[in-house]
């Protein structure tokens, strides 16, 4: 008897040999990367790897110096509208996580929900039980863990294909970390959306990730298997540090 073909995963992201930076300036060399549905892929290195500017380039608000960028099947280039992008199932949480923080937190779901199908309210409190005491209190009122948790909300109110995350835990205690960072696994086992998740808690990072790239100065230096790059500590400490730092 025969097995049943199992499909392969529609891939959302392919980098071919990216090369990204500001003005000319390269800071990101030869990056080649896929997240496919129902993917979670950490990006990881030291301060200034290039992890930033590899989420905002994908999202379009940075152009490629050269290679090619493929979101959701479609060539990103100088003139790809990152509002575009978002319209087509794209949502980028920055690390500044950029709240309405005049707004309450309830105006800040309507507001990033998806014209389309949107995720339900109560659906999306399910994610975040949290917030549902804060859906009447200002954005810029809630602790930095409840804007986070915000964040990720508006997130997926939008019902992404292709969530970009970049590093969510900024200034938050460690506690707070484990707790926020396998909701992206959720969202990629309900949604089947892809992530590409930028993490400095690199062992939580792993812990919720299918694979794993590390870079350090804007090349990759390791990738693989989640669980075999946390089972290296020489690599955990390259992944914080740098290279150097083993
Ligand atoms: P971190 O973990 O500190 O956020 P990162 O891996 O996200 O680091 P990037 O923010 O992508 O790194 O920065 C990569 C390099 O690009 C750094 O050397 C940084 O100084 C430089 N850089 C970042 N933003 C700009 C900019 N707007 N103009 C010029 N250079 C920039």
């Amino acid at each position: 008897m025969t097995e049943p073909a199992v499909e392969p995963a529609e891939v959302l992201l392919e980098l071919r040999g990216l090369v990204a930076g500001y003005a000319g300036v390269a800071v990101v060399r030869d990056l080649s990367l896929t997240v496919a549905a129902g993917e979670v892929v950490a990006l990881l290195g030291p301060n200034g790897a290039g992890k930033t500017t590899t989420l905002v380039t994908v999202s379009a608000l940075l152009p490629p110096i050269g290679g090619e960028v493929v979101v959701l099947g479609e060539a990103v280039g100088p003139r790809t509208r990152p509002h575009r992008l978002a319209r087509r199932g794209v949502a980028h949480v920055p690390e500044d996580r950029a709240l309405f923080s005049q707004l309450t937190v309830r105006e800040n779901l309507v507001v990033g929900r998806a014209r389309r199908q949107p995720v339900p309210l109560d659906q999306v409190l399910d994610y975040f039980p949290a917030l549902e005491a804060l859906l009447d209190r200002q954005a810029g009122l809630l602790s930095g863990g409840e804007q986070q948790m915000l964040a990720l909300a508006r997130a997926l109110v939008r019902r992404p294909r292709l969530l970009l995350v970049d590093e969510m835990s900024l200034g938050l205690a460690p506690v707070i970390v484990e707790r926020l960072v396998p909701v992206v696994r959720r969202i990629a086992d309900d949604l089947g959306a892809g992530v590409l998740l930028v993490e400095q808690h690199v062992a939580v990072a792993l812990h919720v990730a299918d694979r794993a790239y590390v870079l350090n100065h804007g090349e990759v230096v390791a990738e693989g298997p989640a669980a075999d790059l946390a089972a290296d500590p020489s690599l955990l400490a390259a992944s914080y540090l740098g290279p150097d730092a083993t």
